[in-house]
């Protein structure tokens, strides 16, 4: 399969999401065409003289709520949300992501299901977070897990690269998404070692320089833990 990925993320802090993207795996993708990745500035839908994105809101509390506005100007100009009379209507194939700490949490499962899609956009909230409406806009809300950042960045980056390295051809050795970490949701994987064969007195396990690859196998089904 010849699979092709779009990634769009929407960003108050695209210098602090480029870099990462460029480096190792995904820079890799990224040449090789299997991966395209767009990081986009959302002060550029502001519609505001100062660039301004956020506002106090409303009831009262403390810090500031990013604005509905420009995260809705920025899927209809990214073509991920066309505009049909009044209505707003999804694109073909592709998935809007709210980055969300009240989200459904991600797993490798859902790295999978991403995966399918031509074209994905993660919105990054900052700040307090984001008006509940820009919930609206986007196909799910997902969190990483049961904790709070200072903004969507991390939670979108983690996703992207959960996601780029299933994509066949991104990892070198294929082989090596067969047998890994919460490929089934619960297993992960047996341990891995290499030279030296000793390291301050900590020896391999014998079996492992073996040569007998049955009884590898075994040792490693043994020690893949949570698995059946
Ligand atoms: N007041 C919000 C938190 C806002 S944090 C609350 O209590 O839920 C600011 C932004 O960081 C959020 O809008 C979201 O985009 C991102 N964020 C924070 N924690 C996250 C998590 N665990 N997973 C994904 N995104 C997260």
């Amino acid at each position: 399969m010849k699979k092709k990925i779009r990634i769009d993320i929407v960003t108050l802090f695209p210098e602090a999401v480029e870099p990462y993207l460029a480096a190792s795996i995904l820079g890799r993708a990224q040449k090789s065409k299997k991966l395209t990745m767009k990081i986009h500035q959302l002060r550029k839908w502001s519609h505001d003289k100062h660039g301004r994105v956020d506002d106090r809101p409303f009831g009262g509390g403390a810090g500031m709520v990013m604005k509905v506005l420009p995260f809705h100007e920025a899927l209809v100009a990214l073509k991920l949300r066309t505009k049909v009379g009044k209505k707003t209507v999804a694109a073909k194939k592709t998935r809007v992501i709210l980055t969300s700490a009240k989200g459904k949490m991600f797993t490798q499962s859902d790295a999978k299901r991403l995966l399918k899609y031509n074209r994905l956009v993660f919105l990054c909230g900052r700040y307090e977070g984001v008006d509940e409406r820009v919930a609206k806009l986007a196909d799910e809300e997902i969190s990483i897990g049961p904790y709070v950042l200072t903004g969507g960045e991390l939670a979108a980056m983690v996703m992207t690269d959960a996601i780029v390295r299933l994509c066949p051809g991104v990892l070198g050795a294929e082989a090596s998404l067969i047998e890994e970490s919460w490929i089934d949701g619960t297993s992960v994987e047996y341990p891995q070692y290499t030279r030296p064969e000793i390291y301050l007195g900590w020896r391999v396990p014998p079996i492992l320089l073996s040569g007998d690859h049955a009884k590898i196998a075994s040792w490693r089904k043994h020690l893949t833990r949570g698995s059946g």
